[in-house]
């Protein structure tokens, strides 16, 4: 997944918009160089990928979103097994991620960026966030109802609501019946 999914369906060459040097994120010594292109991808149309490497401390950097934005956003997602958890996503660099009935959030901090990946791939995240958390506390309340939640939902026998508020409205969710509203109360601060 992620960067590969979109090397390996890409429809033609894709083409370099910008080129900047920018302060490195690990390092802070203004040698990122970081170069984005326009590619052309199946289901979600035109995405831009930004790559870069720090030339002082070889940080990689890699970032995607939609190429066009859209208003700001809120878009919700029913997942009720295999089938949406196969749903591909553009989350954006300063879109947050949240599972409703657990109150899980994936919040953008300095340092992030965007990425493709499934919703599946979303629940991956989560699941090393909830072990990062728990370490030495696996056996303990309430560490291991959420290490076994997290493992029921990505073999897909939980259901939950995925919702992602994007401000900049360049994520995007490509499945049926995803719905996409205004950022509301349950955006919190990013309205
Ligand atoms: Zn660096």
């Amino acid at each position: 997944m992620g960067e590969d999914w979109i090397q390996e369906h890409r429809i033609g060459e894709p083409k370099p918009i910008f080129r900047i040097t920018a302060r490195c994120i690990a390092c802070g010594r203004p040698g990122l160089e970081i170069v984005e292109y326009l590619y052309e991808v199946p289901y979600f149309g035109k995405i831009i990928l930004g790559r870069g490497k720090c030339k002082y401390c070889g940080y990689k950097y890699s970032d995607v979103r939609m190429a066009e934005a859209s208003d700001p956003k809120k878009i919700i997602v029913r997942v009720e097994g295999e089938k949406q958890l196969r749903y591909l996503l553009v989350k954006s660099a300063m879109a947050t991620v949240y599972i409703r009935e657990k109150g899980y959030a994936m919040t953008p901090g300095p340092a992030s960026t965007g990425f493709i990946t499934t919703v599946e791939g979303i629940l991956y995240r989560f699941q090393e966030a909830i072990a990062a958390a728990c370490r030495g506390r696996e056996e303990e309340e309430p560490c291991r109802s959420h290490i076994q939640w997290i493992r029921e939902a990505i073999e897909g026998r939980r259901s939950f609501t995925l919702v992602i508020c994007d401000p900049e409205g360049t994520s995007k969710v490509h499945g049926e019946d995803v719905e996409e509203t205004s950022l509301d109360e349950e955006c919190k601060g990013q309205a």
